[in-house]
Protein backbone atom coordinates (compact mmCIF):
# COMPACT_ATOMS: atom_id res chain seq x y z
CA UNK A 1 0.00 0.00 0.00
CA UNK A 2 3.08 2.16 0.74
CA UNK A 3 3.23 2.82 -3.12
CA UNK A 4 -0.32 4.22 -2.94
CA UNK A 5 0.13 6.74 -0.07
CA UNK A 6 2.10 9.00 -0.60
CA UNK A 7 1.64 11.89 2.28
CA UNK A 8 3.61 15.31 0.94
CA UNK A 9 3.38 17.12 -2.22
CA UNK A 10 5.61 17.18 -4.69
CA UNK A 11 7.73 20.13 -5.06
CA UNK A 12 6.24 23.35 -6.83
CA UNK A 13 9.43 25.34 -8.32
CA UNK A 14 8.79 28.72 -10.07
CA UNK A 15 11.18 29.21 -13.43
CA UNK A 16 12.27 32.59 -14.45
CA UNK A 17 14.75 33.51 -17.09
CA UNK A 18 14.26 37.20 -19.78
CA UNK A 19 12.26 35.82 -21.80
CA UNK A 20 9.75 34.85 -18.85
CA UNK A 21 10.24 38.01 -16.96
CA UNK A 22 9.83 40.24 -20.01
CA UNK A 23 6.39 38.78 -20.66
CA UNK A 24 5.46 39.07 -17.01
CA UNK A 25 4.57 35.63 -16.43
CA UNK A 26 5.04 33.94 -13.59
CA UNK A 27 5.79 30.06 -14.68
CA UNK A 28 5.88 27.29 -12.31
CA UNK A 29 6.95 23.68 -12.62
CA UNK A 30 5.24 20.74 -10.51
CA UNK A 31 7.97 18.25 -10.32
CA UNK A 32 5.97 15.60 -10.61
CA UNK A 33 8.59 13.54 -12.23
CA UNK A 34 9.70 13.31 -7.96
CA UNK A 35 6.47 11.02 -7.28
CA UNK A 36 8.47 7.67 -7.50
CA UNK A 37 11.19 6.48 -9.17
CA UNK A 38 9.37 4.17 -11.97
CA UNK A 39 5.98 4.76 -11.56
CA UNK A 40 6.58 8.68 -12.41
CA UNK A 41 4.47 11.76 -13.07
CA UNK A 42 1.03 11.62 -14.22
CA UNK A 43 0.88 7.84 -14.59
CA UNK A 44 1.11 7.64 -10.62
CA UNK A 45 -1.91 9.98 -10.47
CA UNK A 46 -3.71 8.27 -13.44
CA UNK A 47 -3.08 5.21 -11.80
CA UNK A 48 -4.11 5.67 -7.87
CA UNK A 49 -7.44 5.10 -7.98
CA UNK A 50 -7.72 2.67 -10.67
CA UNK A 51 -5.10 0.25 -8.42
CA UNK A 52 -7.02 0.51 -5.05
CA UNK A 53 -9.86 -0.09 -7.16
CA UNK A 54 -8.34 -3.41 -8.56
CA UNK A 55 -7.21 -4.06 -4.98
CA UNK A 56 -10.85 -3.38 -3.45
CA UNK A 57 -12.60 -5.69 -6.06
CA UNK A 58 -10.29 -8.63 -5.47
CA UNK A 59 -8.74 -8.61 -8.58
CA UNK A 60 -5.33 -10.85 -8.96
CA UNK A 61 -4.25 -8.95 -12.16
CA UNK A 62 -4.36 -5.95 -14.41
CA UNK A 63 -4.56 -5.78 -18.07
CA UNK A 64 -4.00 -2.78 -20.00
CA UNK A 65 -2.55 -1.17 -23.73
CA UNK A 66 0.53 0.52 -24.70
CA UNK A 67 2.94 1.06 -27.53
CA UNK A 68 6.75 0.39 -27.43
CA UNK A 69 7.53 3.47 -26.14
CA UNK A 70 4.32 3.40 -23.25
CA UNK A 71 5.37 5.13 -19.85
CA UNK A 72 2.07 3.74 -18.93
CA UNK A 73 3.10 0.29 -19.52
CA UNK A 74 6.15 0.85 -17.79
CA UNK A 75 4.41 2.39 -14.82
CA UNK A 76 1.59 -0.41 -14.56
CA UNK A 77 4.58 -2.66 -14.81
CA UNK A 78 6.60 -1.48 -11.42
CA UNK A 79 3.42 -0.76 -9.82
CA UNK A 80 1.85 -4.75 -10.02
CA UNK A 81 5.38 -6.14 -8.69
CA UNK A 82 5.02 -3.84 -5.99
CA UNK A 83 1.72 -4.47 -5.49
CA UNK A 84 1.62 -7.98 -5.72
CA UNK A 85 -0.70 -7.68 -8.90
CA UNK A 86 -0.27 -9.94 -11.77
CA UNK A 87 0.31 -7.44 -14.83
CA UNK A 88 -0.66 -8.43 -18.47
CA UNK A 89 0.59 -5.81 -21.46
CA UNK A 90 -1.07 -5.73 -24.42
CA UNK A 91 1.58 -4.04 -27.16
CA UNK A 92 0.75 -2.76 -30.91
CA UNK A 93 3.36 -3.97 -32.69
CA UNK A 94 3.92 -7.82 -33.88
CA UNK A 95 7.78 -6.46 -34.74
CA UNK A 96 8.23 -5.97 -31.18
CA UNK A 97 8.55 -9.78 -30.76
CA UNK A 98 11.83 -10.84 -29.36
CA UNK A 99 13.20 -7.23 -30.00
CA UNK A 100 12.57 -5.39 -26.79
CA UNK A 101 13.06 -1.70 -26.62
CA UNK A 102 14.29 -0.42 -22.77
CA UNK A 103 10.88 -0.01 -22.06
CA UNK A 104 9.45 -3.34 -22.82
CA UNK A 105 12.43 -4.83 -21.28
CA UNK A 106 12.27 -3.31 -17.61
CA UNK A 107 7.97 -4.53 -18.31
CA UNK A 108 9.60 -8.04 -18.30
CA UNK A 109 11.87 -7.84 -15.75
CA UNK A 110 9.14 -6.81 -13.29
CA UNK A 111 6.71 -9.90 -14.71
CA UNK A 112 4.33 -7.99 -16.88
CA UNK A 113 3.08 -10.87 -19.20
CA UNK A 114 3.67 -9.10 -22.67
CA UNK A 115 1.38 -10.03 -25.41
CA UNK A 116 1.78 -8.56 -28.95
CA UNK A 117 -0.68 -7.81 -31.56
CA UNK A 118 -0.59 -6.31 -34.86
CA UNK A 119 -1.86 -2.72 -35.41
CA UNK A 120 -4.99 -3.76 -37.04
CA UNK A 121 -5.93 -5.95 -33.77
CA UNK A 122 -4.40 -3.01 -31.12
CA UNK A 123 -7.16 -0.51 -33.40
CA UNK A 124 -10.05 -2.82 -31.68
CA UNK A 125 -8.81 -1.59 -28.30
CA UNK A 126 -11.64 0.37 -27.13
CA UNK A 127 -13.97 -1.48 -28.81
CA UNK A 128 -16.64 -3.56 -26.45
CA UNK A 129 -16.58 -6.80 -27.93
CA UNK A 130 -12.89 -6.60 -28.24
CA UNK A 131 -12.38 -6.16 -24.73
CA UNK A 132 -14.99 -9.05 -23.61
CA UNK A 133 -12.90 -11.09 -26.04
CA UNK A 134 -9.50 -10.21 -24.46
CA UNK A 135 -11.49 -10.46 -20.87
CA UNK A 136 -11.87 -13.86 -21.26
CA UNK A 137 -8.53 -14.77 -22.96
CA UNK A 138 -6.86 -14.01 -19.79
CA UNK A 139 -9.42 -15.06 -17.29
CA UNK A 140 -11.25 -11.74 -16.43
CA UNK A 141 -8.10 -9.39 -15.11
CA UNK A 142 -9.14 -5.42 -14.38
CA UNK A 143 -8.71 -3.56 -17.14
CA UNK A 144 -7.42 -0.24 -17.60
CA UNK A 145 -7.41 1.48 -21.12
CA UNK A 146 -4.42 2.93 -23.07
CA UNK A 147 -2.93 5.58 -21.02
CA UNK A 148 -4.97 4.56 -18.19
CA UNK A 149 -7.05 7.86 -18.93
CA UNK A 150 -10.13 7.03 -17.12
CA UNK A 151 -12.61 8.24 -14.86
CA UNK A 152 -10.74 7.19 -11.77
CA UNK A 153 -7.46 8.76 -13.43
CA UNK A 154 -9.36 12.38 -13.59
CA UNK A 155 -9.65 12.28 -10.22
CA UNK A 156 -6.15 11.47 -9.18
CA UNK A 157 -4.57 13.75 -11.95
CA UNK A 158 -6.95 16.48 -9.89
CA UNK A 159 -5.59 15.65 -6.86
CA UNK A 160 -1.96 17.12 -8.01
CA UNK A 161 -4.70 20.30 -8.84
CA UNK A 162 -5.05 20.48 -4.98
CA UNK A 163 -1.68 20.43 -4.13
CA UNK A 164 -0.98 23.21 -6.29
CA UNK A 165 -3.26 25.02 -5.16
CA UNK A 166 -2.09 24.70 -1.33
CA UNK A 167 1.08 25.34 -2.21
CA UNK A 168 0.01 28.47 -4.37
CA UNK A 169 -2.75 29.12 -2.12
CA UNK A 170 -4.73 30.05 -5.45
CA UNK A 171 -5.35 28.41 -8.80
CA UNK A 172 -3.38 29.57 -11.29
CA UNK A 173 -4.73 30.67 -14.58
CA UNK A 174 -3.58 27.81 -16.35
CA UNK A 175 -1.85 24.49 -16.14
CA UNK A 176 0.31 23.33 -19.11
CA UNK A 177 0.55 19.78 -19.62
CA UNK A 178 2.19 17.36 -22.50
CA UNK A 179 -0.90 15.24 -24.14
CA UNK A 180 -0.90 11.78 -25.26
CA UNK A 181 -4.36 10.81 -24.54
CA UNK A 182 -5.86 13.72 -22.70
CA UNK A 183 -6.53 11.91 -19.25
CA UNK A 184 -4.03 14.33 -17.73
CA UNK A 185 -5.63 17.41 -19.16
CA UNK A 186 -9.18 16.20 -18.72
CA UNK A 187 -8.49 15.85 -14.91
CA UNK A 188 -7.04 19.01 -14.66
CA UNK A 189 -10.49 20.57 -16.85
CA UNK A 190 -12.33 18.51 -14.35
CA UNK A 191 -11.02 20.29 -11.52
CA UNK A 192 -12.52 23.65 -12.56
CA UNK A 193 -8.86 24.84 -13.79
CA UNK A 194 -7.94 26.00 -17.53
CA UNK A 195 -5.38 23.80 -19.37
CA UNK A 196 -2.90 24.34 -22.58
CA UNK A 197 -2.35 21.19 -23.36
CA UNK A 198 0.65 20.46 -25.85
CA UNK A 199 -0.13 17.28 -28.44
CA UNK A 200 2.76 14.98 -28.31
CA UNK A 201 1.58 13.41 -31.82
CA UNK A 202 1.12 14.43 -35.50
CA UNK A 203 -2.81 15.57 -35.97
CA UNK A 204 -3.85 15.75 -32.43
CA UNK A 205 -7.23 18.02 -33.05
CA UNK A 206 -9.16 14.44 -32.30
CA UNK A 207 -7.71 15.05 -28.57
CA UNK A 208 -10.31 17.74 -28.27
CA UNK A 209 -13.34 15.14 -28.79
CA UNK A 210 -11.15 12.64 -26.58
CA UNK A 211 -10.75 15.10 -23.82
CA UNK A 212 -14.68 16.10 -24.09
CA UNK A 213 -15.42 12.34 -24.17
CA UNK A 214 -13.78 11.94 -20.44
CA UNK A 215 -14.86 14.67 -18.85
CA UNK A 216 -18.80 13.45 -19.22
CA UNK A 217 -20.28 14.60 -16.29
CA UNK A 218 -17.76 17.07 -14.92
CA UNK A 219 -19.16 19.92 -13.52
CA UNK A 220 -18.57 23.15 -14.76
CA UNK A 221 -14.95 22.08 -16.22
CA UNK A 222 -11.89 24.46 -17.53
CA UNK A 223 -11.57 25.59 -20.76
CA UNK A 224 -9.03 24.06 -22.98
CA UNK A 225 -6.25 25.43 -25.51
CA UNK A 226 -4.96 23.00 -27.86
CA UNK A 227 -1.76 22.92 -29.47
CA UNK A 228 -1.33 20.85 -31.99
CA UNK A 229 2.07 22.42 -34.08
CA UNK A 230 4.64 21.12 -31.70
CA UNK A 231 4.47 17.81 -32.13
CA UNK A 232 8.32 17.39 -34.02
CA UNK A 233 7.07 14.69 -36.40
CA UNK A 234 5.39 13.03 -34.57
CA UNK A 235 4.78 10.46 -31.54
CA UNK A 236 8.27 9.49 -30.35
CA UNK A 237 9.87 11.35 -33.19
CA UNK A 238 12.33 14.24 -32.23
CA UNK A 239 15.21 16.45 -34.00
CA UNK A 240 18.43 18.14 -32.87
CA UNK A 241 16.33 21.39 -32.40
CA UNK A 242 14.67 19.34 -29.57
CA UNK A 243 17.08 17.72 -28.52
CA UNK A 244 19.38 21.27 -28.16
CA UNK A 245 16.13 22.94 -26.27
CA UNK A 246 16.01 19.66 -23.53
CA UNK A 247 20.10 20.17 -23.28
CA UNK A 248 20.03 24.02 -22.89
CA UNK A 249 16.60 23.65 -20.65
CA UNK A 250 18.65 21.50 -18.42
CA UNK A 251 22.03 23.93 -17.92
CA UNK A 252 19.46 27.18 -17.47
CA UNK A 253 16.93 25.48 -15.03
CA UNK A 254 18.64 22.55 -13.40
CA UNK A 255 15.69 19.99 -14.54
CA UNK A 256 16.06 17.07 -17.03
CA UNK A 257 13.01 16.32 -19.66
CA UNK A 258 12.75 13.95 -22.28
CA UNK A 259 12.35 13.82 -26.10
CA UNK A 260 8.84 12.39 -26.01
CA UNK A 261 6.50 14.75 -24.20
CA UNK A 262 7.98 17.42 -21.45
CA UNK A 263 10.54 18.65 -24.21
CA UNK A 264 7.90 19.36 -26.73
CA UNK A 265 5.75 20.33 -23.70
CA UNK A 266 8.02 22.98 -22.70
CA UNK A 267 9.29 23.92 -26.21
CA UNK A 268 5.94 25.06 -26.95
CA UNK A 269 5.15 26.79 -23.70
CA UNK A 270 8.11 29.46 -23.92
CA UNK A 271 8.17 29.82 -27.77
CA UNK A 272 3.87 31.00 -26.43
CA UNK A 273 5.70 32.79 -23.60
CA UNK A 274 8.12 34.91 -26.09
CA UNK A 275 5.70 35.48 -28.61
CA UNK A 276 3.20 37.18 -26.30
CA UNK A 277 0.37 35.19 -26.36
CA UNK A 278 -0.19 35.49 -22.26
CA UNK A 279 -0.81 38.27 -20.80
CA UNK A 280 1.46 40.11 -18.30
CA UNK A 281 0.85 38.83 -14.53
CA UNK A 282 -0.33 35.28 -16.26
CA UNK A 283 0.48 32.92 -13.73
CA UNK A 284 1.22 28.84 -15.48
CA UNK A 285 1.81 25.79 -13.51
CA UNK A 286 3.62 23.39 -15.93
CA UNK A 287 3.39 19.73 -15.14
CA UNK A 288 6.50 17.85 -15.18
CA UNK A 289 4.67 14.47 -15.84
CA UNK A 290 8.12 12.73 -15.53
CA UNK A 291 8.45 10.12 -18.33
CA UNK A 292 12.34 10.41 -17.94
CA UNK A 293 12.96 6.80 -18.16
CA UNK A 294 12.53 7.01 -21.75
CA UNK A 295 15.21 9.80 -22.33
CA UNK A 296 17.27 8.69 -24.82
CA UNK A 297 21.03 9.61 -24.60
CA UNK A 298 22.00 13.17 -25.72
C1 LIG B 1 1.74 9.56 -20.78
C2 LIG B 1 2.46 10.82 -20.63
C3 LIG B 1 1.86 12.04 -21.02
C4 LIG B 1 0.50 12.11 -21.66
O1 LIG B 1 -0.53 11.99 -20.73
P1 LIG B 1 -2.03 11.79 -21.21
O2 LIG B 1 -2.81 11.77 -19.96
O3 LIG B 1 -2.06 10.45 -21.91
O4 LIG B 1 -2.39 12.86 -22.14
C5 LIG B 1 2.57 13.21 -20.80
N1 LIG B 1 3.82 13.17 -20.28
C6 LIG B 1 4.42 12.03 -19.93
C7 LIG B 1 5.81 12.08 -19.40
C8 LIG B 1 3.77 10.82 -20.10
O5 LIG B 1 4.39 9.68 -19.76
Amino acid sequence: MDLLSRLSPTPLQRLSNTDIDQAGVQLYIKRDDLVHPAVSGNKWRKLKYSLLDAQHSGKKAILTFGGAYSNHLYATAAAGAALGLKTIGIVRGLELEGNDNATLQFCRANEMALHYVTREEYRQRNSEEYLQRISEQFGHPYMIPEGGSTSLALKGVAEMVTEVSDQLSAKPDFFATATGTGGTAAGILSAACDVLAFSALKGGDFLRDDIQNLLRGANSPGKLALFTAYHFGGYAKWNNELLTFIQDFRAEFGIQLEQVYTGKMFYGLLDLIRKGYFKPGTTIVAVHTGGLQGLIRM
